[in-house]
């Protein structure tokens, strides 16, 4: 019996895994051009993962995608999902991979979409203006493209201020922007107000930001500063945006965070339609979380089969 997964991160290839393992048929159906999910570009070691002391992100990602490949899964890459429609059993979902389209007829449905970076429009338009300024963390150019310059992060979460340390620790000059109070780990804060090469701003929104060639411009109080480089840190939405696709009948909760709310089971409102990793209201997203709640939804799904 055909189960689609929608999403080929950590909970998306375990849950195919484990669907295969209770002889069900997974098809994994992911729309970037290769499997691994946000964590592919980690280069901090991941310190949740128990047994793989000092592996990065990236590594544990390698790790993962090898495993799976080696496996007889179904995967359609750089695939779009069109349409979702409910049937007497279960869903038919019409799907475009490279200008062709088809329809695939499943018995259960499972979203492991997981999170994107958090912006704001005027900033997600300065990014495609410009490549100094970068939404969200794990990119190539914060990894090693970033040294001896002055960087602005807007934010105060641990993202934010993990990216402060990394940059300052590479001869950067670092101003960090929160808008409030800081919200991450007090290590971090520690950590950050005991360098120079950090300032740590709170209550803090610059009235302007402008994108010049090669300079990032900050108005404070009709005072301008210059950056190199712009980095916003302001955290992580769930992609959820593929629920519009689906029949309104199906369309799963979202609790109020915006997540999909799942039961212990990762069953989400609508029957035949289970959710799992960082897609989901989970109280610590993370590789291991996401690689259990995979297994779980597919226990669930086999359950739920005749
Ligand atoms: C900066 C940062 C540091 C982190 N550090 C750690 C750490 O040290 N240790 C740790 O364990 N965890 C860490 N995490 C958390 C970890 O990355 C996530 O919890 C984990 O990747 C969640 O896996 P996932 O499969 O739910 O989602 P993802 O890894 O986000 O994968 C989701 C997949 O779904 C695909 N997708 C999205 N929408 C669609 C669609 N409409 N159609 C088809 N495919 C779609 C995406 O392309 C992606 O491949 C970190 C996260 C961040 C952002």
């Amino acid at each position: 019996m055909k189960v689609a997964v929608i999403g080929a991160g950590p909970a998306g290839m375990s849950c195919a895994n484990a669907l295969l393992s209770f002889g069900l048929e997974p098809v994994v159906i992911e729309r970037a051009d290769h499997v691994g999910g946000i964590q592919r570009a980690n280069f901090h070691p991941n310190l949740w993962m128990l047994g793989m002391p000092g592996e990065t992100g990236s590594g544990i990602t390698e790790r993962l995608a090898s495993h799976y490949f080696d496996l007889a899964i179904v995967t359609h890459l750089q695939a779009d999902i069109l349409a979702v429609a409910g049937r007497d059993t279960g869903f038919r979902l019409r799907l475009a991979q490279a200008g062709v389209e088809r329809l695939l007829d499943v018995a259960a449905l499972v979203l492991a979409t997981g999170s994107q970076p958090r912006s704001t429009p005027a900033l997600a338009a300065m990014a495609r203006q410009s490549d100094r300024v970068i939404i969200g963390p794990l990119s190539k150019t914060i990894q090693d493209g970033i040294q001896g310059s002055r960087v602005l992060i807007l934010g105060g979460g641990d993202n934010a201020l993990d990216h402060a340390l990394y940059l300052a620790e590479r001869g950067n000059r670092v101003t960090v922007c929160a808008r409030g109070e800081y919200s991450a780990r007090r290590q971090f804060q520690a950590a950050c107000a005991g360098r120079t090469e950090i300032e740590l701003r709170k209550g803090c929104q610059p009235d302007a930001l402008v994108a010049r060639e090669d300079v990032i411009s900050a108005t404070w109080d009709a005072r301008e500063e210059t950056y190199d480089w712009l980095l916003v840190m302001y955290g992580y939405q769930p992609n959820t945006a593929i629920l519009e696709r689906f029949e309104p009948a199906i369309r799963p909760r979202l609790a109020d965070s915006g997540y999909i709310h799942v039961e212990r089971d990762q069953r989400t409102s609508a029957p035949g339609i289970y959710a799992a990793g960082d897609v989901t209201d989970n109280i610590q997203p993370s590789v291991p979380t996401a690689i259990a709640q995979g297994l779980a939804a597919a226990k669930a799904v086999e359950l739920s089969l005749p």
